[in-house]
């Protein structure tokens, strides 16, 4: 993995003066989750007078965070959340707006916005729809002005879904937390009372505590850190690889003290081997993370069958194949938990990589294809999409595209394996059951894909 040595060399005091004299970007040193320490660190400040933000207000307070309906002026806060889900027309945004936009010099470092509206496509009513919209949009450039690592989200509920909802507060502590450090401009949609909250406090620690996961490509890169996040969040783990990466394969498994198994994913009976395997060493299944993945990148023009067959064979047929074979079985028929690799090349295309591209896209239509297979088993099936993430695979870009990818960001950096785990670990965790069927980028707001 490459290191940014640039976002290094600003966080020292000349290099953050050299830098602003410049007018450089600035990337800050990003709050990370850390098992035990507090979901944000400071007051949160609630706008809208909705029963949503009411209900919001009791999830914060049971959490013994500092909820403020009016912080002091010129008071640092952590974050704000902000409740649109009762606009029923664009006129309806000013108000609390305007009460937003007075709190955002107060916004610390690593701080949240979170923007709470019910989803545009649930509404035939123009009116209503183009202010629910108009949500998207403000949230969307909200996340492009933040500075110091802080960031915009929304989370878009359902119709007629209460707050009261699971996946409400489990969304809110995913966003407001270190988990979603790289995830920026984004909205996590909540479409049913499915999911559980931890009874305990520390059960928000553990969240996957005696669940077993299957994570493929897992040697190294964005699955080996999936791994490591699983399992600190109490899941046992099965890594699985190709045989020719034994070794590392091996060093991972033995890191999470979970299970090896060496399979290439596209072999024709690869779901009913991991199944076997899970079986016979584990005695349950409950999450499966499909994250192995290949590039082989040309120009269209001078594509060969070969690449674009073995992209689309590993990215997605793969996926397809072995989804089958698991909805076939009864280990993996109690709230099972789906969650696939897309790519952010899949949402914009990418010079290059139109095999790669179809794969990812391909990715994302069956993930939200699935959503009731899953659905009818109490499970989830979602999909992540890294943007410029710091691996092996883009270490390989030249020096100056990876400076260029790096800063095109809102955050004005790459994001780490890390920050793709932590995503996946949410979207896997019994708090998000009301989530499927959804992409979630994990990309900073990458302008590349935007
Ligand atoms: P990587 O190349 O470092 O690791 C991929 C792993 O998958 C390797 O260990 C490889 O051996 C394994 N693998 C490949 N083919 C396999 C097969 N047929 N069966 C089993 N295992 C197989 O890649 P990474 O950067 O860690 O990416 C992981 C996932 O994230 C991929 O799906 C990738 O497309 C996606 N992704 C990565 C980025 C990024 O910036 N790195 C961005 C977007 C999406």
């Amino acid at each position: 993995m490459a290191r940014d040595t640039y976002t290094e060399l600003v966080n020292t005091p000349l290099g953050r003066r050299i830098s602003g004299a410049l007018g450089l970007p600035q990337p800050s040193r990003l709050r990370r989750h850390r098992p035990g320490a507090p979901v944000i660190d400071g007051p949160v400040a609630l706008v809208g007078r909705s029963t949503v933000a009411d209900r919001i207000g009791e999830v914060l307070l049971g959490w013994g965070l500092d909820v403020r309906r009016h912080p002091d002026p010129g008071e640092r806060i952590a974050a704000v959340v902000a409740c649109f889900d009762d606009v029923a027309a664009p006129g309806d945004l000013s108000a609390p707006v305007m009460e937003l936009s007075g709190l955002l010099r107060q916004v610390g470092p690593s701080g949240r916005v979170i923007t709470v509206s019910r989803r545009p496509g649930a509404t035939s009513d123009p009116a209503a729809r183009a202010a629910r919209q108009g949500v998207e949009g403000l949230t969307r450039s909200l996340a492009h002005e933040m500075r110091r690592g802080a960031t915009a989200n929304g989370i878009q509920l359902a119709e007629d879904l209460d707050a009261d909802a699971p996946g409400v507060a489990g969304a809110l502590r995913f966003l407001l937390s270190g988990r979603s450090a790289y995830v920026s401009g984004q909205f996590l949609t909540v479409d049913t009372v499915n999911g559980e909250l931890p009874r305990r406090a520390e059960g928000w620690d553990r969240p996957l505590a005696g669940q077993v996961a299957v994570v493929t490509g897992a040697a190294r890169g964005i699955g080996a850190a999936i791994t490591e996040v699983l399992r600190r969040d109490g899941a046992e783990i099965i890594a699985v690889d190709v045989p020719a990466a034994g070794e590392q394969l091996a060093a991972t498994a033995n890191r999470v003290r979970g299970t090896a198994l060496q399979l290439d994913v596209t072999v024709q009976d690869a779901g009913e081997r991991l199944v076997a395997h899970a079986a016979q060493h584990h005695g349950r299944l409950d999450i499966v993370v499909h994250n192995a993945g290949i590039t082989r990148d040309k120009l269209l023009a001078n594509m060969t069958p070969d690449r674009w067959d073995s992209v689309i064979a590993v990215n997605i047929e793969s996926q397809l194949r072995i989804n089958r074979a698991l909805l076939a079985s009864e280990l993996f028929d109690h709230g099972p938990r789906i969650v696939s690799l897309a790519s952010t090349s899949g949402i914009a295309g990418n010079r290059g990589q139109s095999n790669y591209a179809a794969s990812k896209a391909g990715v994302m239509g069956m993930v939200s294809a699935s959503q009731d297979l899953l659905g009818s088993r109490h499970g989830t099936i979602n999909a992540v999409a890294p943007g410029f993430i710091e691996t092996e695979m883009t270490a390989k870009i030249p020096p100056i595209t990876r400076q260029v990818a790096r800063r095109l960001s809102s955050l004005n950096q790459g994001g780490l394996p890390v920050d793709v785990a932590e995503t996946i670990a949410f979207l896997a965790s019994p708090s998000a059951g009301g989530t499927s069927g959804l992409t979630l980028r994990v990309c900073g707001q990458n302008l590349v894909g935007a």
